[in-house]
């Protein structure tokens, strides 16, 4: 059911943004949209908005537990979060725990090479530019936060890794690596934004010896592996048994 909402503010790849009556507040719904290697390959997903939005959820209220400020408020419905508006710094902030994707692309570092401490790489959120790759003293150059700011990022980014780790291992998956996103509230708070889901993190099945099987991801997309949804719901299911109520809204 689509809860009442203002108008529309911002639609991206994966979600739309809308206004609420309250102004801090907006109202995130999670799209069955997939796309992949910036948005050259596109698919619909049945179920992938709920599944996306029920782990984020979950996985942002288990980081509040652990006092990491994010902008969740709570679940709306099936496939709609309330959240804290922010406005959200142009940065894409990876962890790495294990080498692989565009780390062994670009570098001549083994798959599967374990990374500790994790690798914080920064990466500049365009697509016109297809998200490049920073340096600090570029995000410096470009102005996109300052020096402080970015060490506040790496610092919660760090955190927010060494939370998700064991939580993921307690279920019998390994995050390999993640994707955050950091916004700011009209009071200047540092938030932690956007989603947390198989959709911008990198999990496999330690159940699993095999090298695909393993896999619970979105690689399973990029990697036409098939059977997306069933990995994504896999996830939801351990999740859930760890986080079984989360918090609603209404
Ligand atoms: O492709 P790459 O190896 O750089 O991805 C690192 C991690 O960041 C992966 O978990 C991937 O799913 C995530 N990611 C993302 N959105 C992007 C790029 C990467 O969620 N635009």
């Amino acid at each position: 059911m689509t809860p009442d909402h203002g108008p529309l503010l911002y639609e991206g790849k994966a979600k739309r943004v809308f206004a609420t009556a309250e102004t801090d507040q907006v109202l995130v719904e999670f799209k069955n949209d997939a796309t992949a290697f910036n948005a050259q390959k596109k698919a619909q997903l049945d179920d992938k908005g709920r599944l996306n939005c029920q782990i984020s959820a979950r996985l942002f209220e288990l980081l509040e537990q652990h006092d990491v400020p994010t902008h969740y408020c709570g679940l709306v419905d099936d496939t709609w979060m309330q959240v804290r508006r922010v406005e959200i710094i142009p940065l894409e902030v990876v962890l790495r725990n294990v080498a692989t994707g565009s780390l062994c692309r670009q570098t001549p570092i083994a798959e599967g090479t374990a990374l500790d401490p994790a690798l914080f790489d920064l990466y500049y959120k365009d697509d016109a530019l297809g998200d490049p790759l920073l340096t600090e003293a570029r995000v410096q150059l470009l102005g996109v936060v300052k020096a402080d700011r970015l060490s506040a990022i790496e610092q919660l980014a760090r955190r927010v890794n060494e939370i998700l780790c064991p939580f993921f291992a307690a279920i019998d998956l390994q995050l390999i690596d993640f994707k955050l996103e950091f916004g700011v509230t009209s009071g200047g708070e540092l938030l932690l934004a956007d989603e947390i889901s198989p959709d911008t993190c990198r999990l496999w099945d330690r159940r699993s010896a095999d090298v695909n099987d393993r896999i619970l991801d979105k690689d399973r997309f990029r990697k036409d592996l098939g059977g997306v949804m069933e990995a994504y719901g896999e996830v939801f299911k351990r999740v859930q048994s760890q986080c079984p109520n989360p918090r609603n809204c209404l």
